[in-house]
């Protein structure tokens, strides 16, 4: 039975604390279905302790999730998303064949010919064991065991980390065709940030396990600036960027300072802007934990389209 939630992931004060503290903390946001959303943070951030509430591996100590309108508790969900670990597990001494047998034994709504397809269009053999496979071939048997499960949303974690650019390159063009050809809401986690926004088109940005930034990169990017101009003197930020707009990170290099901004109106005539990469703003978020996140209206608990819901 189709569900009408337009969301593919609803969070609302979703943490979670472990004896040394929080590792996700007071965490809401949500993500339309149809996307490819990255997730990004650095080291200890609480990107796979998110990825372990939705995947049911991590009991959260606050809050809720729901995946497509339906609490994670619910079974219903398990068969709607795919998880791909960090370390892909495959059994090494199963054939490519008889690990896509176990996915259409384990999986109601499996389809084979797409899982075929995912590792012949790799040149796979299908009577290779796992084992003797390369790190990308072996990443490609793992998509097909994820993508021949048909999920709604396929949740990976640094899918991309132990490939070579070529493998990389390879593999991401296979999960946005295929993540295009099915409609899956696809969100992955990675330190990859120029392979991201070449990928996602939806952001989450953790940092310290909180959620810093989240919304439509087309919609984020834009809101930010880069300028530069002679500094007034010392490392402050000059008084007249302070009062008028958000500063996410400023430096000032000999006699030049520069900054990311969100602006809050028009950047006097004394800056140079530019407009940044999506890298640019991500490493300014990342860089800097303190300064005032950015969650989109549309990616707020509650926010608009809510009624839709
Ligand atoms: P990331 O995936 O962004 O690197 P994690 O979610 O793995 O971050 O970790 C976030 C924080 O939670 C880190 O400080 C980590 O040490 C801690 N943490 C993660 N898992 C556990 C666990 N099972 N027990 C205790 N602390 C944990």
């Amino acid at each position: 039975m189709s569900d009408p939630s337009p969301w593919a992931i609803e969070a609302e004060g979703l943490g979670k604390k472990y004896r040394g503290g929080w590792a996700l903390r007071d965490c809401s946001f949500r993500l339309p279905a149809g996307h490819i959303c990255a997730l990004v943070g650095p080291n200890g951030a609480g990107k796979s302790t998110f990825l372990g509430t939705a995947t049911r591996l991590v009991e959260p100590t606050t809050g809720t999730l729901k995946l497509f309108g339906v609490p994670v508790s619910d079974p219903a969900v398990l068969s709607r998303t795919a998880f791909l670990a960090q370390d892909k597990p495959l059994y090494p001494r199963f054939t490519v064949a008889e690990t896509l047998r176990l996915g259409r034994e384990l999986n109601p709504r499996w389809d084979q010919a797409l899982a075929e397809r995912i590792v012949r269009s790799g040149s796979v053999p299908l009577d290779a064991r796992v084992g003797t496979l390369s790190g990308g071939q072996r990443t490609r048997v793992a998509f097909a065991l994820a993508f021949g499960k048909r999920p709604e949303l396929l949740l990976l974690d640094e899918p991309m980390s132990d490939l070579d650019p070529l493998a990389r390159h390879e593999l991401s063009g296979l999960l946005l065709a295929e993540a295009a050809e099915h409609g899956t809401t696809v969100l992955m986690s990675s330190h990859m940030l120029s392979e991201l926004e070449v990928m996602c088109d939806y952001l989450l940005v953790l940092a310290e396990g909180r959620l810093r930034t989240a919304g439509r990169t087309e919609e984020l990017v834009p809101a930010h600036l880069l300028v530069t101009g002679v500094a007034e003197g010392g490392d402050g930020v000059p008084e007249e960027l302070r009062r008028r707009h958000t500063v996410i990170e400023s430096r000032v290099t000999g006699r030049q300072f520069s900054a990311l901004i969100r602006p809050g109106g028009p950047v006097g005539d004394a800056w140079e802007t530019l407009a940044p990469s999506m890298e640019e703003v991500l490493l300014a978020y990342l860089r800097s934990p303190e300064a005032p996140g950015l969650i989109a209206d549309e990616a707020r608990v509650g926010g608009p389209g809510e009624a839709a819901a």
